[in-house]
């Protein structure tokens, strides 16, 4: 390989999560595409995920869409988040549903749809307490009331109606059940508007697995399509998700040192004993959180060895203690267990870090080649 690290990206993994999800839901799926699908790659995530039965794809912006698009994906997608003189004249020809969450998105979107002389496909957000996108409060029936307005103006159509969740994920999510509550009372609030939606969803992940009155027509799932549990289970999880990505790169340098080695910047880290050094060719600007360093570890030579020192931007120092190690000796950073391979995981990564799973996955930077496989067979 030309690039220092890979991800390789098992499709298989992700068309087995779609299965395994939907036989959970029961409900239709978006397969949510967003940050090139968490850093797997947009299009080829979108492609295997329709194979599996996924019926929507969710993105963020007009770009993100129109990558799809461009890419020769047809399928039904929802683009959420967009600034004011975005080019929704655009959206609207390449047939992207708009979620709309203020009346000054929602003229926009009708100005755009009468240029055109091609009406909108609209999906309204309220915000039932995430207080991120969607209308709230007195918001919501001035939206709603404008929708209408335009509906039967004939600029625009009303698909959808949603919002988003705030705490599916901890333990009890105890804002839920007024979530669901303050959206039921939006969906009346349409409804007796005059609105009609076909595609009425509010579940991520986590709810979608875990809160069964959250799943409605559709349910948009994220992280577990990736395979990762969504509850922060560091393993296959009572669901039987497999991680699609797995990180992996070589030793590009080995030396033996004596007990009190400084390693790295500062150094924060000094050999308690004489040990073995191996060199990684990965470091913060490839996604490696500076955060995790003194916790990290990675798979070497059969075991997990431990980052030692500072992460450096591109490079840290790993302990391998008194394995035998030599250069171009693979190292998994993390990935699914296989045989009696048990490389970190992602939900490890997220935990030596403080952060969350979604944040090392999209974290993977540019210079990591992305491998596209089905199964274990190359396809790239
Ligand atoms: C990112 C996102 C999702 C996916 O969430 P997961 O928890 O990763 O499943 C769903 N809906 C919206 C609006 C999002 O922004």
């Amino acid at each position: 390989m030309s690039a220092l690290a890979e991800a390789l990206i098992d499709l298989e993994a992700i068309t087995s999560n779609v299965r395994t999800i939907a036989s959970v839901t029961g409900t239709g799926l978006m397969a949510v595409v967003k940050a090139d699908g968490f850093g797997h790659g947009a299009v080829k995530v979108a492609r295997a995920a329709l194979r599996a039965g996924a019926s929507w794809l969710g993105v963020t912006s007009t770009a993100e869409a129109l990558t799809l698009r461009d890419a020769g994906v047809t399928a039904p997608t929802l683009s959420w988040l967009h600034g004011p003189n975005d080019d929704f004249g655009m959206l609207i020809k390449s047939g992207v549903d708009v979620g709309v969450s203020t009346t000054t998105h929602l003229h926009a979107v009708a100005d755009a749809a009468r240029l055109l002389g091609a009406p909108a496909m609209v999906q309204l957000k309220a915000d039932t307490g995430l207080s991120r996108n969607g209308a709230a409060g007195d918001d919501w029936p001035e939206l709603v009331g404008w929708a209408r307005k335009y509906e039967r103006e004939g600029g625009i159509r009303v698909r959808g109606v949603w919002s988003h969740l705030a705490d599916a994920d901890l333990p009890g999510a105890p804002a839920l059940t007024r979530q669901v509550a303050i959206f039921e009372e939006a969906l009346r609030t349409a409804r007796s508007a005059g609105l009609d939606p076909d595609l009425v969803h509010l579940a991520n992940s986590a709810a979608a697995l875990s809160a069964p009155r959250t799943r409605f027509d559709l349910c948009r799932i994220g992280i577990a399509l990736y395979g990762v549990d969504p509850f922060g289970v560091s393993g296959p999880g009572e669901f039987g998700l497999h991680p699609a990505m797995t990180l992996r790169t070589s030793v590009v340098n080995v030396k033996r040192v004596p007990a009190g080695t400084g390693v790295s910047y500062g150094p924060e880290h000094v050999t308690g004993t004489p040990t073995t050094l191996a060199l990684l060719p990965l470091g913060y600007a490839d996604g490696l959180p500076r955060a995790a360093g003194g916790r990290a570890a990675v798979w070497l030579a059969g075991r997990r060895c431990p980052i030692v020192g500072r992460i450096a931007m591109d490079q840290c120092v790993v302990d391998a203690g008194d394995l035998p190690v030599t250069i171009g000796d693979p190292v998994v950073v993390f990935g699914p267990a296989e045989g009696d391979q048990h490389p970190p995981t992602v939900v490890e990564w997220a935990r030596w870090a403080d952060t969350n799973p979604h944040e090392i996955l999209t974290g993977i930077g540019a210079r990591v080649a992305r491998e596209h496989l089905h199964g274990r067979a190359r396809n790239s």
